[in-house]
């Protein structure tokens, strides 16, 4: 057996199509939605953990890959460089997971990792690229 937590990416077109159900009917993999959402530019993004047979689960993903569904494992971190970082606020609304908060009183971007899922939109739009990818 094998249970993963894995980020998927939609294209616009498979947004609204019961790809991941087909994971439970014809791989008999069980699967856990942890987030769920459309990106600005309307892309799917969905985190979810996904269990079930060895052979199964590569199937399955092997699946969700040939209908366009790019995977990435959730086994990095996404880390700011404090020294970079310029309290822009860029990063604010384009995160899903409402991971930066500006504070009130200081007007400081703040960022929680606990929240980050890993979707890397900061990474692109972080003006001084203060967001990193960690492996
Ligand atoms: S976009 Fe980059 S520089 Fe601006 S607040 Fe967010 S992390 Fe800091
Ligand atoms: S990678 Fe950036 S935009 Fe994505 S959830 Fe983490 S902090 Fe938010």
């Amino acid at each position: 057996m094998v249970s993963k937590r894995i980020v998927l990416h939609f294209p616009h077109r498979l947004v609204n199509q019961p790809i991941v159900y087909k994971l439970v009917e014809e791989y008999d993999l069980q699967f856990n939605i942890l987030k769920a959402f459309v990106t600005p530019e309307e892309e799917g993004l969905m985190v979810l953990e996904l269990g079930g047979k060895r052979e199964n689960f590569d199937k399955g993903v092997e699946y969700l890959q040939s209908c366009g569904v790019k995977i990435q494992p959730l086994s990095h971190d996404v880390v700011r460089n404090e020294t970079k970082c310029t309290n822009c606020g860029v990063c604010v609304p384009i995160c899903p997971t409402e991971a930066f908060v500006v504070d009130k009183k200081t007007r400081k971007v703040i960022f929680n990792d606990k929240k980050c899922i890993a979707c890397e939109l900061c990474i692109k739009i972080c003006p001084p690229r203060a967001m990193e990818v960690h492996f």
